[in-house]
């Protein structure tokens, strides 16, 4: 993976043997036209996904992939944060991605991590500069925060703490993220916040991910998927459409490289990347790449 690189890439740690060797087989191969920098993988709330993400990491880690693991604590036991952060420095992995979770209602997170800016204030204290760290951000606000500003000002916590840069929940306004970067830059964050995108290839799925987490689906979209209720092909291609002219419009704008949420499928992604220019369309380099990916 090149240092440099355009984008990064988020997959989700999948739950069989044969999903994460299709991942490591089919899916990663296949993006790696795309020159990414890193690749990232989640970890489910509460810690339901533990076992499969150290795997994947490891099993990514070990083919030359660049890999940030998602560590979000949750109701998490404390002792286990630290081990995985352990584990993960042990195995050479050097980037996180710091998260709080989401928790269940009126649950407390049963050890002294409430907000994500202390779980990268304890990644700093355990391990020093050792690890590259992300945090989250919300270009249309978290759904809890208490305000707009505050909300910035709790990223800027996040950063002052010791992230290196911020990963945007997916949006579909562009305008959203503009106006957020803004006012991030007018509080004083310098760091880079990359634009998490999240392509269109199931819209039920999208509107129920949208309801959760907060993003925004403008209704322009939604009344343009309507025409498509009995036409598959038809969504996907609009789908495509309009996540590449969202990714074109970033990129136009020196916007830092886009965090693409892959939901580990490849074709979505790589068009939408060929669409937008973020990469060439001969695929040669990429074909080269694929045989070759620590190399890169
Ligand atoms: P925080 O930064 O702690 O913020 C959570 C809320 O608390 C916000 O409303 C904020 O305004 C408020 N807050 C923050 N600090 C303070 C303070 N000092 N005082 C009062 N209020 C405060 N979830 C997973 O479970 N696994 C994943 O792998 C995962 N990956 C993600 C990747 C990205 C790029 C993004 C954007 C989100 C991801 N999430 C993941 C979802 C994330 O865990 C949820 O959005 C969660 O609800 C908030 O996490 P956070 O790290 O942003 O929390």
């Amino acid at each position: 993976m090149a240092k440099d690189g355009n984008c990064s890439l988020e997959f989700f740690p999948p739950k069989t043997l044969a999903g994460r060797l299709k991942l490591l087989e089919e899916t990663l191969p296949a993006l790696i036209e795309l020159n990414a920098s890193y690749c990232s993988v989640t970890y489910g709330a509460g810690g339901s996904t533990r076992d499969t993400t150290v795997d994947t990491v490891l099993a990514l880690s070990e083919q030359g992939y660049d890999v940030a693991p998602h560590l979000s604590f949750g109701t998490e036991d404390g002792a286990l944060i630290e081990q995985l952060i352990t584990r993960y420095q042990t195995n050479g992995i050097n980037k996180l991605v710091a998260l709080r979770g989401d928790l269940p209602e009126g649950v407390n997170t049963g050890h002294d991590l409430r907000h994500a800016s202390e779980l990268v204030s304890f990644i700093r204290g355990l391990t020093g500069d050792h690890f590259e760290i992300a945090v989250a951000a919300y270009p249309e606000i978290h759904p809890e925060a208490p305000g707009y500003d505050r909300d910035i000002l709790f990223l800027k916590e996040k950063l002052d703490a010791g992230a290196n840069r911020a990963v945007t929940q997916y949006f579909y306004n562009v305008e959203s993220y503009f106006y957020f970067v803004d006012r991030c830059l007018a509080a004083g964050i310098t760091q880079p916040i990359h634009p998490g995108i999240m392509p269109i290839t199931n819209f039920a799925n999208v509107q129920r991910f949208s309801a959760a987490c907060g993003a925004e689906i403008p209704r322009w979209i939604e009344r343009r998927m309507g025409d498509f209720s009995n036409d598959p092909d038809g969504a996907y291609r609009f789908g495509i459409e309009v996540v590449s002219q969202l990714c074109a419009t970033l990129i136009e704008s020196g916007a830092p490289p886009i965090h693409f949420y892959t939901m580990n499928q490849s074709a979505p992604v790589c068009t939408i990347a060929r669409n937008c220019g973020l990469t060439g369309s001969d695929g040669s380099d990429a074909r080269d790449k694929a045989l070759h990916p620590s190399a890169a």
